[in-house]
């Protein structure tokens, strides 16, 4: 059997595996740069662990208090080797991405201090967090102020007004490196650095905190190399390598991370206590799996653009132009072409696949949701998964992939959904 009969008895027809085959072919260049990148953050990682002499015995957990848990002191050097950071908190006990972010910002900030994030409106969850949305707990409650600068119509950095929003009581910048669910572009590492260099050009003591998430080993570089003082991020995405089944990390400067460690914790305990459990082998083995996997769903964001932007779909990024996350947003201009596309992905995934995704009222969102998401850890959107809210433009905001090959057959199949939902022809 050659290759295309497997792919006919997964459902996929003769001419949407050829059109997939021709935007594959075209994509052998940019293919072979992305396996670049995996190898040198591949020994990037290997370096750490080596350095950090990982041994065996770090792969077991630690219960109750975890005093002298070494497998997960050690997991933190390795961290804050690999992200060039003083130190790291890498836990279990931080739940999700949205906690990782949460934690890094409460602890460095202090009632009458201004958080200012410069890249425009942060991330939708962090409304809550901030107080954007008033919300028991946030951080207007205690007396942290908020300031935007928003993104010229270009999406680049407004440096005029992040001048004027930067005063004397500007205490912690945001940049977000990803565009999360907004329209407009990711953001380079070299981009952050020139505003960080900016914005320290105007108060040196200012502290400046990266929202990483996604953001991980697309590049050869990470946000603390260009100057940013602490990051965040969440584990069931790309530094958790697929494996992880829970957890964040920050890193950055001694003195924030141990700021964090006391509010994770509690003063005094800080990071000494926070038990592994059994967490400590995936997060190993993910973490050293990451930049192959990264690589991989940075492929499957690369193919689906090149499909879906051939066939008059406007996508973000565009499919020739450079990355720095894994999201890919595919404009599917009507509302059953969104459900067809999620439909052929959840179709395509090893868990749930018979599952038939619905549009729903979402917390927190406006309109109603789509999500696919046929995934081994819940919600983690380091595997393949897509999801878009019902309003113009019918975005599907596509990504993950823990193998291209899987990543191709779902986005092959999204496309096979819409051909059978009568959206597009390839006739
Ligand atoms: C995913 C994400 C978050 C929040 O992470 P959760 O794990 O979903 O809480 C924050 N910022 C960005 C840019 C993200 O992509």
């Amino acid at each position: 059997m050659e290759l295309i009969d497997f792919y006919k008895e997964a459902g996929i027809d003769k001419e949407v595996f050829e059109y997939g085959k021709k935007a594959e072919e075209k994509l052998k260049d940019r293919f072979a740069r992305i396996d670049e990148m995996a190898e040198l953050n591949q020994i990037k990682v290997l370096s750490a662990m080596r350095k950090e002499r990982v041994s065996y015995d770090c792969l077991n957990g630690t219960t109750g208090y975890g005093y002298g848990d070494v497998g997960r002191d050690t997991l933190e050097k390795v961290y804050a080797d690999v992200f060039h950071g003083e130190d790291a908190l890498v836990r279990p006990q931080i739940t999700c991405g949205t906690h990782a972010i949460a934690l890094a910002l409460f602890s460095n900030l202090r009632p009458g201090d201004t958080f200012l994030s410069i890249a425009g409106k942060p991330y939708d969850t962090l409304d809550d967090v901030i107080g954007i949305n008033p919300c028991p707990g946030s951080l207007a409650e205690y007396g942290v102020r908020y300031a935007q600068a928003d993104l010229k119509p270009d999406s680049s950095f407004d440096f005029d007004a992040i001048r004027n929003a930067i005063d004397e009581h500007t205490k912690v910048v945001e940049i977000q490196r990803s565009k999360g669910y907004a329209t407009r572009k990711s953001f380079s590492v070299d981009e952050i650095g020139e505003a960080i260099h900016f914005v320290k050009s105007i108060k040196p003591d200012v502290l400046v905190f990266v929202d990483n998430c996604y953001g991980e080993f697309v590049e050869d570089k990470e946000p603390l190399e260009v100057g940013a003082d602490f990051m965040a991020g969440s584990l069931i995405k790309n530094p958790g390598g697929g494996l992880a089944p829970i957890g964040g990390y920050i890193v950055g400067k001694s003195e924030c991370i141990e700021n964090a460690a006391n509010r994770l914790t509690s003063p005094g305990l800080g990071r000494e206590v926070g038990a592994s459990l059994n967490a400590m082998r995936d997060f190993y083995q993910g973490f050293f799996l990451a930049p192959t996997v990264t690589a991989a769903a940075e492929k499957g964001a690369i193919l689906a653009a090149e499909i879906f932007e051939g066939l008059g779909y406007k996508c973000v990024p565009k499919a020739d132009e450079d990355r720095h996350d894994i999201i890919q947003a595919v404009e599917l201009k009507t509302a059953k072409a969104l459900c067809a596309f999620c439909e052929g992905i959840q179709a395509a995934s090893p868990i749930d696949s018979y599952v038939k995704p619905e549009p729903w009222d979402m917390p927190g969102y406006s309109d109603k949701v789509i999500m696919a998401a046929g995934t081994f850890v819940s919600g983690a959107s380091i595997e393949l998964s897509a999801d878009g809210p019902l309003r113009e433009p019918y975005a599907a905001y596509f990504q993950g992939g823990l193998t291209y090959p899987h990543a191709k057959l779902g986005i092959l199949m999204a496309l096979q959904y819409l051909v059978n939902a009568g959206e597009i022809s390839l006739k």
